[in-house]
């Protein structure tokens, strides 16, 4: 395995690019993004945002967990973001995967975590599912700009889910 080699010799080649003097950590579009961890997903060309504007949360599925609401609530919190979107996309890995086989595959390596895989068979209910969580969330003071959106990675094509 040498990819930390490789990534570590990247940046150190591109320290001037990288750098980001004077740039302030709190997001210019007051916006913070949850979305899936999947690696067709590139969040910048996609919603046109450049570095320094936006929050991105990641993890499986893109979903509203108790870490990425802790994730959430710091970004508005601490650093002023006043939206939310959250972007999941056609062909996850978590739909159609199974929460009891994951939990019981977990079980037999003797870890029983306080979390369940979040799979879901259909798309668009999870992703209301965790539109509804966010905009029920007093961790968060602005819910009044929750939306949500649907990548297809076939196409490169948004659509929002209301
Ligand atoms: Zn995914």
């Amino acid at each position: 395995m040498t990819n930390g080699d490789d990534m570590l010799a990247a940046a150190a080649a591109r320290a001037d690019e990288l750098a980001a003097p004077g740039l302030k950590p709190v997001p210019r579009r007051k916006v913070a993004i949850l979305a899936c961890m999947d690696t067709r997903i590139d969040l910048f060309p996609m919603l046109g945002i450049e570095r320094g504007d936006a929050h991105i949360i990641r993890n499986a599925g893109g979903l509203a967990t108790d870490d990425a609401i802790r994730s959430l609530a710091a970004s508005q919190r601490l650093l002023g973001t006043e939206e939310v979107i959250v972007v999941m996309h056609e062909g996850c890995g978590l739909h159609g995967a199974s929460d009891e086989d994951f939990a019981a595959a977990l079980a037999e390596d003797g870890a029983e975590p306080g979390w369940r895989l979040g799979s879901f068979e259909d798309l668009d209910a999870a992703l209301r599912e965790s539109l509804a969580r966010l905009r029920e969330s007093p961790e968060l003071p602005a819910r009044d700009h929750v939306r949500g959106f649907v990548f297809d990675p076939e196409r490169g094509t948004l659509r929002e889910v209301r």
